[in-house]
């Protein structure tokens, strides 16, 4: 491995590796990892990096100047096969959850860290590299991301990030040259597909299980460790570690994960593998694999088929599984905070932001300028009023602000749904329940009249929490199935016209229709597995 001074002038500020108990053993083996919170590994090489994902936002974040490094190099550092000085490449060591059940050591299986940069604004930026080859945490895998995965993650987890919804970052996407042979669908079919390499970014990728696992070993000495080293550097508001602030900081990390469900729902965002191991301690969306977009309003709707059977992680079942998760991170604290009472607390904490922010969050979506106590009714009837027929939440709630308010009692049926009818999969089955749609549509625009706002500031609200672009699931497999013909001109359409979700963009309306027949049942579009 050579070394590049391309970046060597980033501040870098490797605190993780200084800071925390490190594995003694070197050698890059498949094993048990004691008493350590990572082990250091070098990324293994790839044969003919080539730059084809760049984030410029996050660039800009890090200090990184494209110009001046040159595709070329960059390619090479975020491949994997080149390392800045500074940096201190690691695999981190975590457990987790995994479908309810606890799965023991996990950790960074195909993620390599390659050290924190802290930027001009005295942010503290970890760059990490996901598919760089085989780590002490790799188990019977390769360690290393196909193509289709890698896109998936690099525009779903910019999307978010200007859709406003908390998550992890996307610098770069690099294919390797190299092939990597998925089985994609666990049916005995393994084939051969591009590698990619996705340089994602964050504060800290430090997750539930990342505490999990020294709690079930009884290492509670490198459990305090990282609690102390977490809170001091990442939650520093909360005061000098100590049971009071572990009892704050999982209050801190109950609130914020709150917050972040919420968003999800607003935006019918499906993350597909809610383990310990993939909820991160910072109130982060993190580890994007099977996710999938809501498009026909169904709470039952999960994209993994790993999950199919039991749908554990379906859309409407996020808010209560997310409560479930920091549970498990509560009894793995218990030891540090030595009461149960105030980890307990923090969960109700959790219960009551999440009400809370839903209510805020469903108002804004309805232009409400705050629910009130006697419009529940109406909330639950709009529940019931989506599910009637295949109707595509994204399309419905941002056309819903079209809604002619003044004029709803006089319209037939027909009319006032006239602006909605785009948002409907099968308008041939709504004719059955125009009447009950309809009937929700004037209690609606009478419930908006009482505010008494105006239809521009109604509408500018409205479409400022309603995106009309967002990376719909056939939409990142057009983009995926152009990257593997060696076309990148989708994929980089896509991610500039989701830097901008809320606006109306008139020369991308294609990008924010409803998903085409032929995506219904196909691979990638509706059904994902964990192997990518
Ligand atoms: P995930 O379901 O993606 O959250 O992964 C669960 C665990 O499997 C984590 O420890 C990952 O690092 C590991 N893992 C997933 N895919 C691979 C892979 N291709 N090679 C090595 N480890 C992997
Ligand atoms: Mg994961």
């Amino acid at each position: 491995m050579t070394t590049s001074s391309a970046l060597d002038a980033l501040n870098f500020d490797n605190s993780f590796v200084r800071e925390l108990p490190a594995d003694a053993v070197a050698a890059n083996q498949r094993r048990q990892v004691r008493g350590a919170c990572f082990s250091r590994v070098q990324p293994s090489a790839v044969s003919a990096p080539k730059l084809i994902g760049w984030s410029s936002e996050v660039a800009a974040l890090l200090g990184i100047d494209r110009e001046q490094v040159g595709d070329e190099a960059l390619a090479q550092i975020f491949a994997g096969n080149r390392l800045a000085g500074p940096m201190e490449p690691y695999a981190a060591c975590y457990g987790g959850h995994q479908f309810g059940n606890w799965a023991g050591q996990l950790g960074d299986g195909r993620a390599i860290t390659l050290g924190e940069v802290v930027n001009a604004d005295a942010q503290r930026w970890e760059m990490q590299l996901k598919g760089a080859g085989p780590t002490p945490y790799s188990r019977t895998a390769d360690g290393r991301a196909v193509l289709r995965s890698s896109v998936r993650e690099f525009l779903c987890s910019e999307a978010m990030f200007h859709l406003g919804v908390p998550t992890t970052r996307a610098l770069s996407l690099v294919l390797t040259g190299d092939l990597v042979v998925r089985d994609m669908f666990y049916d005995g079919h393994p084939a051969p597909e591009p590698g990619a390499i996705v340089c994602r970014v964050a504060p800290s990728f430090l997750r539930f299980g990342s505490f999990e696992i020294f709690a079930s070993r009884g290492e509670l000495d490198v459990l305090r460790t990282l609690a102390d080293y977490t809170i001091s550097h990442h939650f520093a508001e909360l005061g000098p570690p100590g049971p009071a602030a572990y009892v704050a900081w999982f209050d801190e990390v109950c609130r914020r994960t709150a917050v972040m469900v919420a968003h999800w729902m607003r935006v019918g965002f499906v993350h597909g593998v809610m383990n310990t191991d993939n909820m991160s301690v910072l109130g982060l969306t993190i580890d994007y694999g099977p996710y999938g977009w809501l498009e026909d309003f169904n709470p039952g709707w999960t994209p993994n088929t790993t999950d199919a059977s039991h749908r554990r992680y379906r859309f409407g079942n996020q808010p209560q599984i997310a409560h479930w998760n920091l549970a498990q991170l509560g009894n793995a604290l218990y030891d540090l905070v030595g009461e149960v009472e105030p980890l307990q607390a923090a969960l109700a904490t959790y219960v009551t932001t999440y009400e809370q922010q839903w209510r805020e969050m469903i108002a804004a979506k309805l232009g409400l300028l705050a629910l009130q106590a006697d419009d529940q009714p109406l909330v639950d009837e709009l529940m019931d009023v989506l599910q009637l027929v295949e109707t595509d939440m994204t399309i419905f709630y941002r056309k819903l602000a079209e809604l002619d308010v003044d004029a709803a009692e006089q319209l037939d049926d027909r009319q006032l749904l006239e602006p909605l009818l785009e948002a409907y999969y099968a308008p041939d089955e709504l004719a059955a329940h125009m009447p009950r749609v309809a009937g929700w549509l004037r209690r609606y625009a009478a419930r908006l009249k009482a505010d008494g706002r105006t239809k521009a500031s109604r509408l500018a609200a409205m479409n400022a929490v309603n995106p009309k672009y967002v990376p719909r699931n056939y939409l990142a497999q057009l983009a995926i199935d152009a990257s593997e013909k060696g076309d990148h001109g989708v994929l980089s359409e896509l991610h500039e016209v989701l830097k901008r979700p809320y606006d109306e963009q008139p020369s991308k309306e294609h990008l924010a229709g409803k998903r085409p027949d032929w995506a219904r049942s196909r691979p990638g579009c509706s059904m994902l597995s964990c192997s990518s």
